[in-house]
């Protein structure tokens, strides 16, 4: 069932030219300097950001163990507000809600927050639109409105960790997973995705403390990101989409397989999982007779145990979401069953993911923030 859960918000600050800091862009040590730039003592940033990523506070006005007259000054300078919710949806039982944000320039984005018994699972946009134009996405339609700032990813999650907590989703949860899987390409806008990743993971005070291994970064394959990201330091799951184990498709479903191939993307994720010792997850959307043959499965079964070891690869398996426009479909349930049969039998680990948030528009490739 779709329920509004709040009246829609407009988002009426003042518009802005330029992107106002905050002090999630900034590293403990630039954190202190801009407190040392305002003329204070560099213990007020981490104060500051106790507040922020331990309490998760982006109040000024409750940090009461700051002067008061202090608060208004860090919050002006450090605490700008650059998204705020502009609607709210539910489905699955509450279970599931995506958010409409609306930044400080008035670009859109979205976000989906999923509960489960165990767990809270915030799915995060690195940027407004996406270019990759890959044609089953609804995203990849609207083309690249621009970069998400890191601060404005880390207040997606922090928002998220907040509403969680405070019982959104049904019972009180922790944020335990953030997935970039959200509207962009988190490879496409590489340096502020890292240092989102490093204040995501980073222990309070220098972030939120959300441990890396819940923490999953998804590409379409832009091959020398993905070995950079190998050499940070990270321990963050790679998920590569591939959706077809064939060039000749691939060009077509992704297309910047025409610069990377699926082999280069394979020999890139195999260096990943080498280097970081963390299994791949390969991304397939599976689409009725399009990319959903037996032989494509036996193909992607073989390709993956000969290119990244079995050991080091996860095929998850995503029925196609319904988007606006297109006339492509999930495949029928037994040809997912023989594929998923078929990628097992190569001795490839191979899951169907559960989908949710389809009734609003909130599933794998259905964000299209309203645009
Ligand atoms: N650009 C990144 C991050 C987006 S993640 C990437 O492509 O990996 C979103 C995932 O959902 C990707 O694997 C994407 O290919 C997949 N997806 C896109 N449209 C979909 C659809 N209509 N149905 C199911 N999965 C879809």
């Amino acid at each position: 069932m779709i329920a509004r859960a709040k009246p829609p918000l407009v988002f009426d600050a003042p518009k802005r030219a330029t992107l106002p800091t905050h002090l999630a862009d900034l590293d403990l040590k630039a954190r202190r300097l801009a407190v040392v730039e305002l003329g204070l003592p560099p213990f007020r940033a981490d104060q500051l950001a106790r507040h922020y990523f331990g309490r998760l506070e982006a109040d000024p006005a409750s940090m009461t163990d700051l002067p008061a007259q202090l608060r208004e000054r860090l919050g002006a300078a450090l605490l700008p507000t650059l998204v705020r919710p502009v609607t709210e949806l539910c489905c699955d039982g509450g279970a599931t809600r995506k958010t409409l944000w609306a930044a400080w320039d008035g670009t859109r984005a979205e976000s989906v927050l999923m509960g489960y018994p165990d767990r809270a699972t915030v799915c995060v946009s690195s940027q407004a639109g996406c270019g990759m134009a890959c044609p089953f996405c609804a995203t990849g339609q609207g083309g690249l409105r621009r970069n998400l700032s890191c601060a404005e990813i880390v207040e997606q999650v922090r928002q998220a960790a907040v509403a969680a907590r405070d019982g959104v989703l049904g019972a009180p949860h922790r944020l335990s997973n953030v997935v970039f899987m959200g509207m962009g390409e988190p490879m496409a806008n590489y340096r502020r995705v890292v240092d989102a990743v490093r204040r995501i993971t980073e222990p309070v005070p220098a972030g939120l403390g959300i441990s890396a291994r819940g923490v999953t970064v998804s590409t379409v394959g832009l091959v020398p990101a993905i070995e950079r990201l190998a050499g940070e330091g990270l321990s963050v799951t790679l998920a590569v989409s591939l959706h077809a184990p064939d060039d000749e498709l691939r060009n077509t479903l992704v297309p910047v397989n025409t610069r990377w191939n699926v082999d280069e993307v394979l020999a890139a994720a195999r260096g990943y999982a080498e280097t970081t010792g963390r299994r791949v997850s390969v991304e397939y959307a599976l689409i009725r007779d399009v990319n959903d043959q037996p032989w494509r499965a036996d193909l992607l079964g073989r390709l993956l145990r000969e290119q990244l070891t079995a050991r080091l690869v996860h095929v998850n398996l995503i029925p196609l979401n319904p988007t606006p426009g297109s006339e492509w479909d999930a495949s029928p349930l037994a040809v997912q069953d023989d594929f998923v049969a078929r990628v097992r039998a190569a001795g490839v680990a191979c899951t169907v993911r559960d989908t949710r948030g389809r009734e609003i528009a909130a599933a794998c490739g259905q964000l299209a923030a309203g645009s």
